[in-house]
């Protein structure tokens, strides 16, 4: 009886747990598509209202609608992989090729949060790494969940790394921020899908707990790994480990 009875209770636990994980993360995704959306609307009703005189004026206003509607593809995106990965569908389709230039494409979609939120972006990009066979939009969509991570738990700082180097057989991505950090009881659990650090700070961070689930579950599935080393309080670093092409 005693053992049947802890079974009960750890299937029990488990419905329980995913209908909370599926309120919560309906709730999560429905707040981080409002606050978009009202300053799409707020920008765009802006300009029709004529309010707008000039070219640099027009910019002003035209820059966040077009921000916000990334913003919006991105969870969209999130979400949309995370279905198709439990639907067992494929998700990835990789060819060789370089890694800079992608890294350059998710620093250039990242340009306007980051200058508006005032980061400055170190990007370092070592000599001589042969090409890397990957799917290149995934890869982005991966560097841009790290990226906004960086962003998103800085806390006050607002210095932001992204490397590019080779380390032995492996091309590592590293993206570092110094912000809030995570307690080392949270590490492991922070890859799951919809977790989040239920620190009372991050609530006020938006979020649906599917980015790491995601870049690490592409790390996987091109033969590599994703690694995360923090120190609370003083910020976080992420790796990409991507296995290079065997040499002739
Ligand atoms: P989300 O950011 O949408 O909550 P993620 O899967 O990207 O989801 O991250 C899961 C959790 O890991 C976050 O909620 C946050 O608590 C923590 N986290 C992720 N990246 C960082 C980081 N760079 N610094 C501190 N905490 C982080």
């Amino acid at each position: 009886a005693g053992l049947g009875g802890y079974l009960l209770w750890r299937d029990v636990r488990r419905e329980l747990d995913l209908a909370e994980i599926r309120s919560q993360f309906a709730a999560s995704v429905s707040h981080e598509l409002k606050t978009p959306l009202t300053s799409i609307r707020m920008f765009a009703e802006t300009v029709r209202l004529g309010r707008v005189k000039d070219e640099a004026a027009r910019d002003e206003y035209v820059d966040p609608i077009i921000n916000e509607s990334e913003r919006l593809s991105r969870l969209l995106n999130n979400v949309l992989d995370v279905s198709k990965i439990e639907q067992g569908k494929k998700l990835y389709r990789p060819r060789p090729q370089a890694l800079a230039p992608i890294l350059r494409a998710a620093v250039r979609t990242m340009d306007y949060p980051l200058r508006q939120q005032g980061f400055s972006l170190d990007l370092a990009i070592g000599e001589g790494l042969p090409d890397v066979s990957v799917d290149a939009d995934a890869l982005e969509q991966a560097l841009l969940n790290l990226l906004g991570n960086a962003i998103k738990y800085s806390g006050a700082a607002r210095e932001i790394g992204l490397e590019l180097m080779r380390e032995g057989p492996w091309a590592v991505i590293r993206v570092t921020d110094h912000g809030v950090g995570i307690p080392p009881g949270e590490r492991q659990r922070i890859f799951e899908r919809f977790y989040r650090v239920p620190s009372p700070e991050n609530r006020q961070v938006p979020g649906t707990g599917l980015g790491l689930a995601l870049v690490a579950h592409f790390a996987r599935e091109h033969g590599g790994r994703l690694a995360g080393e923090s120190q609370p309080g003083r910020g976080s670093a992420f790796a990409l480990y991507l296995p290079l092409e065997a040499e002739p």
